[in-house]
């Protein structure tokens, strides 16, 4: 078998058994979860542990989610093939990946150049051509491309912010893991009608969002 094909099988039992079979049913975001390449974001020496069920460290203290989490988070956002999203935390560019698949457009900020810069060179060798990059502080969002219809933030937030929340269209959700080191849980917020409203569902695991709505102390060691 081509190292291809087995990544190709590997991704096909990652759907099935981690995804499907824990809930996930919509059909666009299973196909998308098939369609992109993971082993192809993550650094040669763990491409072998790509489609495992846990996250994978990309450097920088920093690590792309466990692939339920991807699937799972993408689902909550409901994306249209005209939307417009925001994700805040680029990381590896996996997540945007998956998102660019679902949407029209997505829009991704983080703050290491150097993650960043991958990111884009794995896009581009893969044929994505509907994510912009931008290096910066991502906690106050991106207004110069707003309203988007989805908002995604990969890093954990003290609370949702308020910035973010006005950055959204009419109908539209954010997604995002709320709470510090020991307690997280991930919310969706949804705009209806100029008002704010928000679910919880279920406890999460993810590295501090830094910057100025962030927290200050990192607690990754
Ligand atoms: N979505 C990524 C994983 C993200 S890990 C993937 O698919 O690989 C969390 C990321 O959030 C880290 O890369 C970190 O650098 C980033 N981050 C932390 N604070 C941030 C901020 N204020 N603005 C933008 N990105 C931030």
């Amino acid at each position: 078998m081509t190292e291809k094909a087995e990544f190709a099988r590997q991704r096909e039992k990652m759907v099935s058994k981690q995804i499907e079979k824990r809930g996930i049913h919509s059909q666009r975001v299973l196909a998308a979860m098939r369609a992109v390449p993971r082993h192809e974001f993550v650094p040669y020496e763990y491409q072998k542990n790509a489609y495992e069920d846990r996250p994978i460290l990309i450097g920088k203290k920093q690590t792309i989610s466990q692939p339920y989490i991807v699937a799972l988070m993408t689902q909550l956002l409901e994306l249209q093939a005209e939307d417009t999203v925001l994700e805040i935390g680029t990381g590896s560019g996996y997540q945007a990946a998956v998102l660019a698949e679902l949407a029209g457009h997505v829009y991704t900020v983080a703050p290491h150049q150097e993650l960043a810069r991958n990111a884009r060179a794995v896009m581009d060798t893969l044929n994505i051509h509907n994510v912009t990059l931008h290096q910066g502080d991502g906690s106050e969002g991106w207004p110069e491309h707003a309203p988007y219809n989805a908002i995604m933030v990969t890093a954990a937030a003290p609370e949702a912010p308020r910035p973010l929340l006005a950055q959204l269209r009419e109908g539209g959700r954010l997604v995002i893991p709320v709470g510090g080191a020991g307690a997280q849980y991930l919310q969706v917020w949804r705009k209806k009608m100029g008002k704010y409203d928000h679910e919880t569902i279920v406890p999460v695991s993810f590295v501090p969002l830094r910057g100025k709505l962030g927290w200050e102390e990192d607690w990754v060691k």
